[in-house]
Formats: structure tokens, C-alpha cells, sequence
């Protein structure tokens, strides 16, 4: 197949008719974004070479993972910034949403103003990245696609304007400096092992593959393990799951993606009451987000903690009683 032709059948595959025309988004693909994430997915490859390893980088692969998954991604971006779940010291949450943004995936304000959105139109026309116009599209396409300035200024103005009168997050989407954070945690890591080994006395050859061995996992793998993830709640919970609610909309609860996600594939649940700072809702529906959101509020550190409606509540205690 000719170059030209492959790239007809990727922006085909990519651009849904119907979503295009509801969401204003341009017809071209975004080849920086392409490649970031492409590249980013081939870099964490470098983890299969043994030159490329260390213990201290693997031990950081889990610890990142909570660190900027659960408590950046899931408790930052999803749980405080885009539903309000619950109140934090402004230093906190500002702390969570700093780790949220290393985690590739937009800013701040452009993350909420878009999940807002699929709450608002969840699994219908204007649904951002419903699996019904295709996995492919839900999983990896939507974000693929060139956003016109404009309708993402639209965006932000419509849902995402609480969050853009920060102006740490309104900078942050300003000329995409996020990316520059995300670059800057980035050489961070690779400096941090590579100054710490010479420091303990490493030879400078030692020193750098240290500092590679912390980049490859601390950062590349962890990375997308992050993004998979994440994506995997855009795509598979809304298409494989069981139900405890009955939402109009086609949301399911995946075990495989809520441990995955440390409880975000509780979706159903979720999409059952956005509000909600806990997403499972049965006691073996383990939601390791809401664990560290209750323990915050044990040493007072998060208040205002939304649980699920009394409504829920009862829906709950009858499918208990079955
Ligand atoms: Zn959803
Ligand atoms: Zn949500």
C-alpha cells in the first residue's frame, strides 16, 4: 500500500463522520501527537534490553504507577479537579495535579473540560470518545485527531472554566506548556539516577546507564502503563462489564480494568453518581483511590468527601439482598 493510501485509511479509520461534524474537530491527524505517543510506546520497549535495566528502576515502575496513576491521574485529574469529590489544602491539590500532567495525557483544564463532556453525553453523538463509533476510535483515534484552537477554546470556556481560574493550570494549557513539565520530569528522572549514582562514586559509564535504567522504567514504562490504562476506561468499560446500575448510558464495571486503574473501572458505579469520591461501591469492589482519598480525610487533609447517594444506597442494599 502506497504511503498515500495507508494515510487515507488511517484518517478514515480515525475520523468518524458523525463525530466530526458534532464535535468541530478539524479532519487532520495531529502527527505530533501520533508520534509522541507512538514514540513514547517504543521507547518503554527499551525495557526489554538487559543493558537497560536495574532494580531501582523496576521497583519504580509500582511506585510510579500509584504515584502518578492513582494519585495524580485518578484521584487528581478525575476524582478533585473534574467532579469535585472532595476539598483538599490548594497546595495539595495542586501537588496531585502537577503529578497528574507528567502523565501525558493534556492539560489539566483540557483533561476535565473533555471527560466533563463525555459525562454530559455519555455513549451519544457528542460523546468525545464513545466506543460506538469504534474501539479503535474510543481507545487511541480521538486523541489523535488535530483540535482546532477554536472549538477547544469553546471547550474550556463551556466546562472548564472553575479550573482555568487557577492560574497555574490556566498556564499549563497556555501554548501547551504542560508539555514542557512533562519533558522537564522527564530529564528530572534520567538527572536524579545519573547525579545519585556518581555521586555514590559510579564510573561516568555506570553512572549513565544508571540514569537510562531509571528513564526506561521510572518514567517510559510507567508512562504507558498509565496511558493504557487510562484509555482502557475510555474504551472497555464501556463495552465489557456487568451493571449494578441501570445508566441510560452503556458504562460497565470491569474487575480486570479497576484493578488495572486501582478503581476507576468501577464505571458503572461511577457513571451511576460522577459525584461520588468512591467508585466501588461493594466492600470486593476495591477501589484504591477512595482508600487513599479516606485516609487524606483521616489526617485531615481532604473534607467535603462525597459518597454514594442515598439513592445508590438503596439500589445497593437491594442487589445485597438478592
Ligand atoms: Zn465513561
Ligand atoms: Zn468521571
Amino acid at each position: 500500500m502506497s504511503d498515500e493510501l495507508l494515510i487515507a485509511a488511517l484518517a478514515r479509520a480515525l475520523e468518524p463522520e458523525p463525530l466530526r461534524r458534532a464535535s468541530h474537530h478539524s479532519t487532520q491527524i495531529d502527527w505530533f501527537y501520533v508520534f509522541a505517543v507512538v514514540g513514547v510506546h517504543l521507547l518503554a520497549l527499551l525495557a526489554f534490553l538487559p543493558w537497560f535495566f536495574s532494580w531501582t528502576g523496576l521497583l519504580l515502575v509500582p511506585l510510579g504507577m500509584y504515584l502518578f496513576g492513582t494519585v495524580g491521574t485518578c484521584v487528581g485529574f478525575h476524582r478533585l479537579l473534574t467532579h469535585r469529590s472532595f476539598s483538599c489544602p490548594r497546595w495539595l491539590e495542586r501537588t496531585f495535579v502537577l503529578l497528574g500532567t507528567c502523565c501525558m495525557m493534556e492539560s489539566p483544564p483540557y483533561w476535565t473540560a473533555v471527560h466533563r463532556q463525555h459525562h454530559q453525553f455519555t455513549d451519544e453523538e457528542r460523546d468525545p470518545h464513545s466506543p460506538l463509533k469504534s474501539f479503535f476510535w474510543s481507545h487511541f483515534g480521538w486523541y489523535m485527531i488535530r483540535v482546532d484552537p477554536q472549538w477547544r477554546a469553546e471547550l474550556l470556556q463551556r466546562y472548564a472554566k472553575d479550573v482555568m481560574r487557577d492560574p497555574l493550570y490556566a498556564f499549563l494549557e497556555r501554548n501547551h506548556n504542560w508539555l514542557g513539565l512533562l519533558v522537564i520530569s522527564w530529564v528530572a528522572f534520567f538527572g536524579a539516577g545519573w547525579g545519585i549514582a556518581l555521586a555514590l562514586g559510579a564510573p561516568m559509564t555506570d553512572a549513565l546507564q544508571f540514569g537510562a535504567s531509571i528513564l526506561v522504567w521510572g518514567v517510559f514504562v510507567r508512562t504507558v502503563e498509565v496511558f493504557q490504562a487510562t484509555m482502557c476506561v475510555n474504551s472497555i468499560t464501556h463495552l465489557w462489564g456487568y451493571r449494578n446500575y441501570n445508566t441510560k448510558d452503556n458504562s460497565k464495571n470491569n474487575f480486570c480494568i479497576a484493578i488495572l486503574t486501582t478503581g476507576e473501572g468501577w464505571h458503572n458505579n461511577h457513571h451511576a453518581d460522577p459525584r461520588s469520591a468512591r467508585h466501588g461501591h461493594f466492600w470486593w469492589e476495591l477501589d484504591i483511590a477512595w482508600l487513599t482519598i479516606r485516609a487524606l480525610g483521616r489526617i485531615g487533609l481532604a473534607w467535603d468527601v462525597s459518597i454514594p447517594s442515598p439513592q445508590l444506597a438503596a439500589v445497593k442494599t437491594a442487589l445485597e439482598g438478592h
